[in-house]
Protein backbone atom coordinates (compact mmCIF):
# COMPACT_ATOMS: atom_id res chain seq x y z
CA UNK A 1 0.00 0.00 0.00
CA UNK A 2 1.05 3.44 0.42
CA UNK A 3 3.11 3.06 4.13
CA UNK A 4 6.49 3.02 2.29
CA UNK A 5 8.69 5.86 2.67
CA UNK A 6 9.91 7.49 -0.45
CA UNK A 7 14.05 8.03 -1.13
CA UNK A 8 15.35 11.40 0.14
CA UNK A 9 15.07 14.15 -2.25
CA UNK A 10 16.67 17.61 -2.02
CA UNK A 11 15.24 20.39 -1.47
CA UNK A 12 16.06 22.71 -4.96
CA UNK A 13 14.63 18.99 -6.66
CA UNK A 14 11.40 19.84 -5.55
CA UNK A 15 9.99 21.66 -8.27
CA UNK A 16 11.27 18.85 -10.81
CA UNK A 17 9.67 16.01 -8.58
CA UNK A 18 6.54 17.98 -8.08
CA UNK A 19 6.08 18.42 -11.83
CA UNK A 20 7.61 14.82 -12.50
CA UNK A 21 5.19 13.09 -10.11
CA UNK A 22 1.93 11.19 -10.77
CA UNK A 23 -0.73 12.56 -9.57
CA UNK A 24 -5.06 13.02 -9.44
CA UNK A 25 -6.60 16.20 -9.85
CA UNK A 26 -10.05 15.56 -7.74
CA UNK A 27 -11.55 19.36 -7.75
CA UNK A 28 -11.37 20.94 -11.17
CA UNK A 29 -14.52 22.36 -12.69
CA UNK A 30 -14.08 22.01 -16.45
CA UNK A 31 -16.11 25.33 -16.86
CA UNK A 32 -13.29 26.90 -15.08
CA UNK A 33 -10.47 25.56 -17.50
CA UNK A 34 -12.16 28.00 -19.96
CA UNK A 35 -9.23 29.96 -21.03
CA UNK A 36 -10.28 33.59 -22.67
CA UNK A 37 -8.69 32.20 -26.33
CA UNK A 38 -11.38 29.65 -26.58
CA UNK A 39 -13.84 31.73 -25.25
CA UNK A 40 -13.30 33.65 -27.94
CA UNK A 41 -12.81 31.12 -30.47
CA UNK A 42 -16.29 29.35 -29.36
CA UNK A 43 -18.13 32.67 -29.49
CA UNK A 44 -16.74 32.98 -33.29
CA UNK A 45 -17.66 29.37 -34.27
CA UNK A 46 -21.47 30.19 -32.46
CA UNK A 47 -22.18 33.84 -33.53
CA UNK A 48 -22.00 34.50 -29.73
CA UNK A 49 -21.28 38.05 -29.01
CA UNK A 50 -19.41 38.92 -25.87
CA UNK A 51 -19.49 41.81 -23.59
CA UNK A 52 -15.80 42.02 -24.40
CA UNK A 53 -13.69 43.91 -26.99
CA UNK A 54 -10.86 41.42 -27.07
CA UNK A 55 -9.22 38.66 -25.20
CA UNK A 56 -7.11 40.81 -23.79
CA UNK A 57 -10.33 42.66 -22.40
CA UNK A 58 -11.51 39.36 -21.01
CA UNK A 59 -8.70 38.60 -19.08
CA UNK A 60 -8.51 41.71 -17.56
CA UNK A 61 -11.54 41.58 -16.44
CA UNK A 62 -10.85 38.21 -13.89
CA UNK A 63 -9.38 40.69 -11.63
CA UNK A 64 -12.00 38.70 -9.07
CA UNK A 65 -12.12 39.87 -5.22
CA UNK A 66 -14.63 37.52 -3.81
CA UNK A 67 -16.23 34.21 -4.89
CA UNK A 68 -19.57 36.02 -5.57
CA UNK A 69 -17.70 38.28 -8.63
CA UNK A 70 -15.46 35.75 -9.57
CA UNK A 71 -18.77 33.56 -10.34
CA UNK A 72 -20.56 36.46 -12.49
CA UNK A 73 -17.75 35.78 -15.04
CA UNK A 74 -17.05 32.49 -14.79
CA UNK A 75 -21.10 32.25 -15.41
CA UNK A 76 -20.64 35.09 -18.73
CA UNK A 77 -17.80 32.88 -20.24
CA UNK A 78 -19.89 29.57 -20.06
CA UNK A 79 -22.50 31.11 -22.19
CA UNK A 80 -20.29 30.51 -25.42
CA UNK A 81 -20.64 26.93 -24.93
CA UNK A 82 -23.97 25.57 -27.33
CA UNK A 83 -22.53 21.90 -29.26
CA UNK A 84 -21.88 18.78 -28.44
CA UNK A 85 -17.92 19.18 -29.94
CA UNK A 86 -17.87 22.85 -27.82
CA UNK A 87 -17.94 20.17 -24.34
CA UNK A 88 -16.00 17.93 -25.73
CA UNK A 89 -13.17 20.58 -27.01
CA UNK A 90 -13.52 22.50 -23.57
CA UNK A 91 -12.51 18.77 -21.75
CA UNK A 92 -10.10 17.76 -24.62
CA UNK A 93 -8.63 21.20 -23.89
CA UNK A 94 -8.03 20.38 -20.49
CA UNK A 95 -7.14 16.92 -20.24
CA UNK A 96 -4.02 17.92 -22.20
CA UNK A 97 -3.53 20.26 -20.25
CA UNK A 98 -3.52 17.52 -17.18
CA UNK A 99 -1.37 14.86 -19.05
CA UNK A 100 1.22 17.49 -19.26
CA UNK A 101 1.19 17.94 -15.62
CA UNK A 102 1.15 14.11 -14.90
CA UNK A 103 -2.54 13.67 -14.05
CA UNK A 104 -3.38 9.77 -14.17
CA UNK A 105 -6.52 10.39 -12.54
CA UNK A 106 -9.07 13.08 -12.94
CA UNK A 107 -12.44 13.65 -11.63
CA UNK A 108 -14.36 16.34 -13.20
CA UNK A 109 -16.55 18.20 -12.23
CA UNK A 110 -19.85 20.03 -14.44
CA UNK A 111 -22.07 21.78 -13.99
CA UNK A 112 -25.62 20.81 -16.11
CA UNK A 113 -27.55 23.62 -14.46
CA UNK A 114 -25.47 26.38 -16.34
CA UNK A 115 -26.28 25.22 -19.48
CA UNK A 116 -29.84 23.53 -19.12
CA UNK A 117 -31.54 27.20 -18.40
CA UNK A 118 -29.57 28.58 -21.48
CA UNK A 119 -31.61 25.75 -23.50
CA UNK A 120 -28.57 23.24 -23.68
CA UNK A 121 -30.02 20.00 -23.59
CA UNK A 122 -28.58 17.68 -21.14
CA UNK A 123 -27.47 15.34 -23.68
CA UNK A 124 -25.25 17.50 -25.64
CA UNK A 125 -23.28 18.55 -21.68
CA UNK A 126 -22.99 14.90 -20.55
CA UNK A 127 -22.43 13.16 -24.28
CA UNK A 128 -19.63 15.59 -25.58
CA UNK A 129 -17.57 15.51 -21.96
CA UNK A 130 -17.71 11.69 -21.80
CA UNK A 131 -16.50 11.38 -25.50
CA UNK A 132 -13.51 13.38 -24.30
CA UNK A 133 -12.87 11.52 -21.15
CA UNK A 134 -12.97 8.14 -23.13
CA UNK A 135 -10.50 9.61 -25.40
CA UNK A 136 -8.13 10.89 -23.01
CA UNK A 137 -8.23 7.35 -21.82
CA UNK A 138 -7.38 6.11 -25.17
CA UNK A 139 -5.37 8.27 -26.51
CA UNK A 140 -3.36 10.33 -23.10
CA UNK A 141 -3.42 7.45 -20.83
CA UNK A 142 -5.28 9.55 -18.69
CA UNK A 143 -8.45 7.57 -16.75
CA UNK A 144 -11.08 10.16 -16.35
CA UNK A 145 -14.27 10.29 -14.50
CA UNK A 146 -17.19 12.97 -14.51
CA UNK A 147 -18.93 13.74 -11.01
CA UNK A 148 -22.41 16.15 -11.81
CA UNK A 149 -22.53 19.29 -9.57
CA UNK A 150 -25.71 21.03 -8.05
CA UNK A 151 -25.69 24.58 -8.49
CA UNK A 152 -26.49 25.75 -4.38
CA UNK A 153 -27.51 28.94 -4.97
CA UNK A 154 -30.46 27.54 -6.80
CA UNK A 155 -33.37 25.40 -4.93
CA UNK A 156 -33.10 21.98 -4.03
CA UNK A 157 -36.54 21.46 -6.25
CA UNK A 158 -34.31 21.93 -9.29
CA UNK A 159 -31.43 20.17 -8.11
CA UNK A 160 -33.88 17.00 -8.03
CA UNK A 161 -35.29 18.45 -11.74
CA UNK A 162 -31.06 18.05 -12.58
CA UNK A 163 -30.93 15.07 -11.34
CA UNK A 164 -34.07 13.47 -12.80
CA UNK A 165 -32.46 14.83 -16.10
CA UNK A 166 -29.20 13.36 -15.66
CA UNK A 167 -30.20 9.69 -15.15
CA UNK A 168 -30.73 8.61 -18.76
CA UNK A 169 -26.86 8.76 -18.79
CA UNK A 170 -26.15 7.37 -15.52
CA UNK A 171 -23.09 5.25 -17.19
CA UNK A 172 -21.25 8.74 -17.81
CA UNK A 173 -20.85 9.74 -14.48
CA UNK A 174 -19.42 8.89 -11.37
CA UNK A 175 -21.07 10.93 -8.66
CA UNK A 176 -22.57 14.34 -7.82
CA UNK A 177 -21.24 17.78 -5.95
CA UNK A 178 -22.43 20.68 -4.47
CA UNK A 179 -20.75 23.92 -6.14
CA UNK A 180 -21.02 27.82 -6.32
CA UNK A 181 -21.88 30.78 -3.76
CA UNK A 182 -21.11 28.93 -0.42
CA UNK A 183 -21.93 31.81 2.34
CA UNK A 184 -26.05 31.42 2.68
CA UNK A 185 -26.80 27.87 1.08
CA UNK A 186 -25.81 25.82 3.62
CA UNK A 187 -25.56 21.71 2.62
CA UNK A 188 -28.80 20.25 4.49
CA UNK A 189 -30.77 22.04 2.08
CA UNK A 190 -29.69 20.07 -0.68
CA UNK A 191 -30.29 16.76 2.33
CA UNK A 192 -33.12 14.88 -0.25
CA UNK A 193 -31.08 15.28 -3.53
CA UNK A 194 -28.27 13.78 -2.07
CA UNK A 195 -29.99 10.79 -0.59
CA UNK A 196 -31.54 10.40 -4.02
CA UNK A 197 -28.33 10.20 -5.48
CA UNK A 198 -26.60 7.59 -2.82
CA UNK A 199 -29.42 5.80 -3.85
CA UNK A 200 -28.65 5.71 -6.95
CA UNK A 201 -25.12 4.29 -5.96
CA UNK A 202 -23.57 8.09 -6.87
CA UNK A 203 -20.79 9.12 -4.74
CA UNK A 204 -21.02 12.07 -3.24
CA UNK A 205 -18.72 15.39 -2.89
CA UNK A 206 -19.40 18.29 -1.43
CA UNK A 207 -18.15 22.35 -1.61
CA UNK A 208 -17.94 23.18 2.58
CA UNK A 209 -15.37 25.44 4.45
CA UNK A 210 -14.00 27.50 1.70
CA UNK A 211 -15.68 30.67 2.69
CA UNK A 212 -18.28 29.44 4.83
CA UNK A 213 -18.47 28.10 8.62
CA UNK A 214 -16.85 24.96 9.52
CA UNK A 215 -20.40 24.00 10.67
CA UNK A 216 -20.64 23.31 6.80
CA UNK A 217 -18.55 20.93 6.99
CA UNK A 218 -20.32 18.79 9.98
CA UNK A 219 -23.71 19.30 7.73
CA UNK A 220 -21.68 18.25 4.34
CA UNK A 221 -20.77 14.90 6.31
CA UNK A 222 -23.55 14.23 8.97
CA UNK A 223 -26.27 15.45 6.31
CA UNK A 224 -25.25 14.97 3.38
CA UNK A 225 -22.99 12.14 3.86
CA UNK A 226 -20.13 13.49 1.97
CA UNK A 227 -17.25 11.25 0.89
CA UNK A 228 -14.99 13.63 0.31
CA UNK A 229 -14.95 17.46 1.26
CA UNK A 230 -14.24 19.93 -1.70
CA UNK A 231 -11.96 22.98 -0.17
CA UNK A 232 -12.56 22.42 3.16
CA UNK A 233 -9.54 24.92 4.62
CA UNK A 234 -11.80 26.24 7.55
CA UNK A 235 -11.70 23.65 9.33
CA UNK A 236 -8.27 24.76 10.60
CA UNK A 237 -10.94 26.49 13.22
CA UNK A 238 -12.41 23.98 14.66
CA UNK A 239 -10.17 21.38 16.72
CA UNK A 240 -13.39 18.42 17.05
CA UNK A 241 -13.52 18.38 13.34
CA UNK A 242 -9.89 18.18 12.34
CA UNK A 243 -9.76 15.20 14.35
CA UNK A 244 -12.60 13.74 12.82
CA UNK A 245 -11.28 14.43 9.57
CA UNK A 246 -8.00 12.74 10.55
CA UNK A 247 -9.51 9.98 11.85
CA UNK A 248 -12.03 8.82 9.66
CA UNK A 249 -9.35 9.84 6.66
CA UNK A 250 -11.70 12.13 4.66
CA UNK A 251 -10.40 13.69 2.17
CA UNK A 252 -10.04 17.72 1.47
CA UNK A 253 -9.89 18.66 -2.26
CA UNK A 254 -7.67 21.92 -0.84
CA UNK A 255 -6.93 24.65 -4.23
CA UNK A 256 -4.39 27.14 -3.06
CA UNK A 257 -4.54 29.24 -5.92
CA UNK A 258 -8.16 29.74 -6.11
CA UNK A 259 -7.87 30.41 -2.29
CA UNK A 260 -5.22 33.34 -2.99
CA UNK A 261 -6.94 34.46 -5.73
CA UNK A 262 -10.49 34.42 -3.56
CA UNK A 263 -8.39 36.15 -0.82
CA UNK A 264 -9.42 32.94 1.36
CA UNK A 265 -5.51 33.19 1.97
CA UNK A 266 -4.61 36.54 0.12
CA UNK A 267 -0.92 35.01 1.25
CA UNK A 268 0.11 31.85 0.32
CA UNK A 269 2.92 31.52 3.32
CA UNK A 270 -0.58 32.07 5.42
CA UNK A 271 -2.25 28.54 3.57
CA UNK A 272 -3.21 25.99 5.99
CA UNK A 273 -1.72 22.82 3.78
CA UNK A 274 0.94 22.30 5.32
CA UNK A 275 -0.99 22.31 8.88
CA UNK A 276 -3.18 20.35 7.54
CA UNK A 277 -1.22 17.40 6.07
CA UNK A 278 0.96 17.28 9.56
CA UNK A 279 -2.60 16.98 11.44
CA UNK A 280 -3.05 13.89 9.99
CA UNK A 281 -5.18 14.75 7.29
CA UNK A 282 -5.62 13.51 3.72
CA UNK A 283 -5.12 16.70 1.55
CA UNK A 284 -4.47 16.83 -1.85
CA UNK A 285 -4.06 19.64 -4.38
CA UNK A 286 -6.39 20.77 -6.76
CA UNK A 287 -6.78 23.73 -9.12
CA UNK A 288 -10.38 24.29 -8.86
CA UNK A 289 -11.03 26.70 -11.76
CA UNK A 290 -7.72 26.55 -13.48
CA UNK A 291 -8.23 29.37 -16.02
CA UNK A 292 -9.45 32.03 -14.19
CA UNK A 293 -7.03 31.39 -11.00
CA UNK A 294 -3.76 31.64 -12.34
CA UNK A 295 -2.98 28.07 -12.84
CA UNK A 296 -3.51 24.32 -13.60
CA UNK A 297 -2.34 21.51 -10.92
CA UNK A 298 1.34 21.85 -11.33
CA UNK A 299 1.34 25.47 -10.74
CA UNK A 300 -0.50 24.71 -7.46
CA UNK A 301 1.51 22.60 -6.39
CA UNK A 302 5.13 24.65 -7.57
CA UNK A 303 3.42 28.19 -5.37
CA UNK A 304 2.18 26.54 -2.13
CA UNK A 305 5.59 24.77 -1.84
CA UNK A 306 7.47 27.59 -3.21
CA UNK A 307 5.40 29.31 -0.31
CA UNK A 308 6.06 27.46 2.71
CA UNK A 309 8.77 24.85 3.83
CA UNK A 310 7.29 21.56 2.93
CA UNK A 311 9.46 19.08 1.87
CA UNK A 312 9.27 15.76 -0.71
CA UNK A 313 7.55 13.93 2.25
CA UNK A 314 4.84 15.89 2.10
CA UNK A 315 4.85 16.31 -1.88
CA UNK A 316 4.91 12.13 -1.48
CA UNK A 317 1.96 12.61 0.74
CA UNK A 318 -0.14 14.47 -1.31
CA UNK A 319 0.34 12.15 -4.66
CA UNK A 320 -0.47 9.59 -2.37
CA UNK A 321 -3.49 10.99 -0.65
CA UNK A 322 -4.70 12.25 -4.06
CA UNK A 323 -4.87 8.56 -5.21
CA UNK A 324 -6.80 7.56 -1.99
CA UNK A 325 -9.25 10.23 -2.33
CA UNK A 326 -10.00 9.18 -5.67
CA UNK A 327 -12.88 7.11 -6.99
CA UNK A 328 -10.53 5.18 -9.23
CA UNK A 329 -10.83 1.05 -8.87
CA UNK A 330 -8.43 -0.14 -6.36
CA UNK A 331 -6.27 -2.12 -9.10
CA UNK A 332 -5.52 1.41 -11.05
CA UNK A 333 -4.64 2.80 -7.58
CA UNK A 334 -2.08 -0.15 -7.03
CA UNK A 335 -0.48 1.08 -10.60
CA UNK A 336 -0.65 4.80 -9.79
CA UNK A 337 1.33 4.36 -6.07
CA UNK A 338 4.07 1.83 -8.06
CA UNK A 339 4.43 4.85 -10.44
CA UNK A 340 4.82 7.03 -8.10
CA UNK A 341 7.65 5.13 -5.98
CA UNK A 342 9.34 4.47 -9.51
CA UNK A 343 9.17 8.35 -9.68
CA UNK A 344 10.70 9.33 -6.85
CA UNK A 345 13.56 6.67 -7.31
CA UNK A 346 14.59 7.71 -10.25
CA UNK A 347 14.59 12.08 -9.34
CA UNK A 348 16.90 10.80 -6.45
CA UNK A 349 18.91 8.49 -8.48
CA UNK A 350 19.57 11.00 -11.41
CA UNK A 351 19.43 14.41 -9.61
CA UNK A 352 22.92 15.05 -8.28
CA UNK A 353 22.95 16.08 -4.33
CA UNK A 354 19.76 13.91 -3.42
ZN1 LIG B 1 -14.60 24.33 -6.63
Amino acid sequence: MACMTPPPIARQHLPALLAAMPKAELHMHIEGSLEPEMIFALAQRNGVALPYASVDALRAAYAFTDLQSFLNIYYAGASVLLTEQDFHDMAWAYLQRAAADHVVRAEIFFDPQTHTARGVPMATVINGLARACDAAHEQLGVSAALILCFLRHLSEDEALATLAEALPYRQHFIGVGLDSSEVGHPPEKFSRVFAQARAHGLHVVAHAGEEGPPDYIWQALDVLHAERIDHGVQATRDAALMQRLARERIPLTVCPLSNQKLQVFPDLRQHPLKALLDAGLCATVNSDDPAYFGGYVGDNLQAVFAASDMDANHAWQLAANSFEASFAPEADKAVWRAQLADCFTQVARELPGS
